[in-house]
């Protein structure tokens, strides 16, 4: 998977000077972009660029305010990159993960409306795994949507539709680990494994005894559907 660079696709490029990010980042902290997307990556990711730029005297935004931008057919754009520090975390909170010690992925789109795409899914898990790989988070799995720090409902069901990590094996592991998937709605789960999963009968007596991981969202039975052949 690639990553458009900044520079490929930005109009505006940096305004005013902006801080290094300090790796590793404690969390990766998802939005939405709340903008209607097309089919083209570029010009979507111009538009956010645009949004931010037009709000700069009022929120003092340096450059586009994410670190990376995800478009629904799976392109990630760089944005802040692993270079600049993050600006769209701010911790209205007053809990431990802000804009100093955080990444910020957004995903463009309206996700009151719509739900992630697989490709977005896959391109997420991909950058976060790649981000761990390469030190600039400290674990792929700290991910947190936006209203965990402020009061806001960004980003929506991106973040409930973001689904578990992918175990897709592309570091060439040969054993693919097994995870235990829950839908938190419907209290239906799965054993799922490389792109394969079983539904569990009855899921409190695996659970009395399942030691591996667990992996929960609102959406997982839509997940499954997506990502999983059923077995
Ligand atoms: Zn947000």
């Amino acid at each position: 998977m690639n990553i458009v660079p900044f520079g490929d696709w930005t109009r505006r490029g940096r305004w005013w000077p902006t801080r290094a990010l300090s790796k590793p980042a404690a969390a990766i902290v998802i939005h939405h972009s709340v903008t209607t997307p097309t089919s083209s990556p570029r010009a979507d990711a111009r538009k956010v660029e645009e949004v931010i730029y037009q709000r700069r005297w009022k929120s003092r935004f340096s450059m586009v305010a994410y670190n990376w931008m995800i478009h629904p057919d799976g392109t990630i754009l760089e944005g802040r990159g692993p270079t600049y520090r993050n600006g769209a975390n701010n911790n209205t909170r007053g809990g431990a993960i802000s804009n100093h010690n955080s990444v910020s992925v957004c995903f463009i789109g309206d996700y009151r409306t719509t739900l992630l795409t697989e490709a977005q899914r896959r391109a997420f898990w991909w950058l976060a795994q790649d981000l761990e790989r390469n030190g600039t988070v400290a674990n792929s799995n700290s991910v947190m949507p936006h209203s965990a720090l402020s009061k806001t409902t960004c980003p929506a069901e991106a973040y409930s539709s973001l689904g578990p990590p992918m175990f897709n094996g592309d570091a060439g592991e040969e054993d693919e680990e097994m995870v235990t998937c829950i839908d938190k709605l419907s209290g239906e789960a799965w054993v799922c494994s490389g792109t394969k999963a079983r539904k569990i009968n009855d899921v409190g007596q695996w659970m009395s005894t399942w030691e591996g991981p667990v992996r929960r969202a609102n959406n997982m039975k839509f997940v499954i559907d997506d990502l999983y052949e059923i077995v």
